[in-house]
């Protein structure tokens, strides 16, 4: 349920839910994902992920999160890290089984972790979509049309290109984009320039583009640059903006939080 009991999916519920989108794997989706919800946290906000990258789920690991959800009658209470309550598909696969699934499995597992997983009242739930405009992206239209759409997309242009078809995704199902987000913008080099290893303007193009197509102002939420610390903290379970929040990229994910 959503607010005071109210489910995510009801008009009058005051939580945010964003579903962050992208065109391709491999852009930072999930780490972005993470970042921003552990950030909320840190702000104080109630914050919850649903991992909903079926073929690809990071979530998990990005946040050192070992536990398996808990039953509690017909409930699942998830596990908790950095303040934020998390379930992915990854707690129910064992070992490292890769995961197969067809859409309307899909859409019952989506389905079934906006009903029976006990979240409580929250402020903001992200919602970590697979690359592409695949049948989740249609079942989180269906099951929560409320939720904004964040598109997570690299400066370069053939990027924005298959980020665009994920936004636009939002014109067929009525969702509103809240914004795009540009990751990997540059590398901050020890002499202070900044070296454009993806190239640049993707997200600024992307967001002009977006707002044409969905007919309404999509901004550019911010642009987060490489940084070696943000995949060490992938790698090792602890945020950047938890571990190493003085960074530069710590501080633009902290800003876009500030910003949702
Ligand atoms: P996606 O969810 O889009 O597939 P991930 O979040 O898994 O992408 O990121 C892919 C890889 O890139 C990971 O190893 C992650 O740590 C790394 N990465 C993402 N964003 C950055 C960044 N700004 N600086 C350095 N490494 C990054």
């Amino acid at each position: 349920g959503g607010q005071r009991g109210i489910p995510f999916n009801q008009p009058e519920s005051l939580t945010k839910v964003f579903a962050v989108a992208s065109g391709k794997g491999g852009v930072g989706k999930s780490s972005v994902t993470v970042n921003l919800a552990c950030a909320m946290a840190a702000q104080g906000l109630r914050v919850g992920i649903v991992d909903a990258d079926v073929y690809g789920f990071s979530v998990p690991a990005l946040m050192g999160i070992t536990q398996s959800p808990t039953r509690v009658d017909d409930m699942i209470l998830p596990p908790v890290a950095y303040g934020v309550k998390v379930i992915s598909i990854g707690m129910f696969v064992t070992g490292n089984q890769p995961v197969a699934w067809r859409g309307p499995m899909l859409h019952r597992a989506l389905e079934q972790f906006l009903t029976d997983v006990y979240f409580g009242d929250l402020d903001a739930l992200f919602l970590d979509l697979p690359p592409g405009t695949g049948d989740i992206a249609i079942s989180v239209a269906q099951l929560l049309p409320k939720a904004e759409i964040l598109v997570v997309t690299t400066p370069q242009a053939a990027a924005a290109d298959v980020a665009e078809r994920a936004g636009a995704i939002a014109t067929q199902t009525g969702q509103k984009v809240a914004g795009v987000i540009e990751n990997m913008s540059y590398l901050e080099m020890p002499d202070g320039g900044r070296m454009e290893l993806f190239g640049s303007g993707g997200g600024a193009v992307l967001a002009e583009r977006l707002t044409a197509t969905v007919g309404a102002e999509v901004p550019l939420l911010g642009q987060i640059p490489l940084d070696i610390q943000l995949r060490e903290g992938g790698d090792t379970g602890v945020p950047i903006v938890i571990g190493q929040p003085g960074t530069p990229a710590a501080a633009a994910l902290s800003g876009i939080a500030g910003r949702l």
